[in-house]
């Protein structure tokens, strides 16, 4: 009966034991060191800054589809590629300039680009412009607009006098071409045009309407007919400017891309989820969230009952809280917004909450389907040639998978137990396979002994008989 109390736990404790040595070992760590290795070739000048409708920017939409392929996901569509057309801006021959010229055509002043003026990527419906007094000039502190023909230019000084911020491109935006120049620029052009001269500028961009690509595949859960959970992020950024600066967006958004990456392999390695997880990689969202907004509006309807996790700039070094964005409208009472911060506070994460429509969660919260951006809300080197893999952390990485992981496990994986404490169970199972092992061991060698003593006994006992027979 004792050895049944000491057998039976122990039988349980080394089954538990393996099953969860053998889940440990099948399971791929999201391991944070590779999603850097993945950022540092993101945001290398190989891919030039991956702008939407750049060479470079079809390369990344290539090898994402490769690494969809290779990690044996199903196609969302036909071939991974979720196409749709929009306006990119688009280089062209020639050299930017701003001049000064006379009456005559005599160039009376030359800016230098790069350190006197220099194009913002805001728009290029436009790119060339000759005005002077008699044009509609509106002269302001930071700026000069000049109207001509019903186009409107922008010259104007951006923040701290530097261009080395560089905007996204908005083919909707007010002005039809927008040029940064220094304050001594600013000052000079004012006193050129009011002395009568002519402003010539030209800066080698046009726009393009050109067929992009998202990538997307899914990993096909147990009822395919649920509504999925949508993991994203967006690949692309601003590309390179004319001096051959590459605005490599190690944190925006080689950072999200690399992290969905790791992410999947996680997954893959888990088992089969109960419902469908789809993973796309948007494109466009510099160019004014383009590819999720075409994503969300052409897969409303299989998308509306959906969660979409989006992942825009995760692994600033500032030690920031993790930022859960929501959109313009969304509150702390948004369900899943409060869904996912009561979650960070169970875990003891810290993170805040940010309601902003600047990242691909906005088209779809726009239809009224859950979503929410994770965000390391760090600008201080974003859309600058700054914004380099030196600067990421793992840190934060590493908190972004425990919420990611955590919600996915609950709510595609149906909080699986062994999932969520396989690390507990394999030390505890551990321990008390050591401890019953031991104890077993030592009720053995008892009973052993116990046995040795009885023979020894008895042994005794019949010596001591045939002695006694002996010396009657
Ligand atoms: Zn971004």
């Amino acid at each position: 009966m004792k050895k049944n109390i000491i057998i039976l736990p122990l039988i349980i404790s080394i089954i538990l034991f393996i099953l969860s040595l053998q889940l440990k070992f099948s399971i791929h760590n999201f391991d944070s060191s590779k999603v850097v290795k993945n950022i540092k070739s993101f945001s290398s000048s190989k891919y030039q800054g991956r702008l939407a409708g750049t060479l470079e920017n079809d390369q990344v939409a290539l090898t994402l589809k490769g690494f969809l392929e290779q990690e044996k996901l199903k196609p969302f569509k036909g071939n991974f590629y979720d196409g749709f057309t929009t306006d990119v801006p688009n280089r062209i021959e020639g050299n930017p300039f701003l001049t000064v010229t006379d009456s005559l055509g005599n160039v009376i002043k030359e800016f230098e680009y790069g350190i006197d003026y220099k194009e913002d990527m805001l728009n290029f419906k436009t790119n060339s412009i000759t005005f002077n007094k008699t044009d509609e000039i509106a002269l302001k502190d930071s700026n000069l607009q000049a109207g001509k023909n019903s186009k409107y230019y922008l010259f104007y000084v951006p923040h701290n006098n530097t261009f080395a911020f560089r905007s996204s491109f908005i083919n909707d935006s007010v002005h039809d071409m927008y040029i940064m120049i220094t304050d001594k620029t600013l000052a000079d052009l004012k006193e050129y045009i009011t002395e009568g001269y002519n402003v010539n500028c030209f800066v080698p961009f046009d726009v393009e309407n050109k067929k992009l690509n998202n990538v997307a595949g899914f990993i096909q859960g147990v009822d395919p007919l649920a509504p999925p959970i949508v993991i994203s992020s967006h690949f692309d950024h601003v590309g390179t400017d004319l001096q051959g600066n590459t605005y490599g967006g190690a944190l925006d958004n080689a950072s999200g891309t690399a992290f969905v990456m790791e992410l999947i392999k996680y997954l893959k390695s888990i088992g089969k989820p109960e419902r469908n997880i789809l993973f796309i990689f948007f494109n466009a969202e510099e160019l004014g969230c383009k590819g999720s907004t075409h994503f969300a509006t052409e897969y409303s309807d299989y998308l509306k009952e959906s969660k979409i996790l989006n992942i825009d700039m995760i692994g600033s070094n500032n030690n920031l809280p993790l930022s859960i964005m929501g959109g313009k409208k969304d509150t702390i009472d948004t369900p899943l917004v409060k869904e996912l911060s009561l979650l960070c506070s169970k875990n003891n994460i810290r993170y805040s909450n940010l309601f902003e429509d600047s990242s691909d969660h906005e088209a779809f919260r726009d239809l009224n389907i859950d979503a929410v951006t994770f965000c390391d809300y760090d600008i201080t080197k974003i859309h600058t040639p700054n914004d380099k893999v030196d600067y990421i952390n793992t840190k934060s990485i590493d908190t972004c998978f425990k919420v990611v992981a955590s919600e996915l496990i609950t709510y595609a994986y149906g909080d699986n137990y062994f999932l969520i404490h396989n690390n507990n169970i394999l030390r505890y199972s551990c321990i008390s396979s050591i401890i019953l092992s031991l104890i077993f061991l030592g009720f053995l060698f008892m009973k052993s002994e116990k046995k040795v003593n009885q023979n020894l006994a008895s042994f005794l006992k019949i010596n001591k008989s045939k002695n006694n027979f002996y010396s009657k």
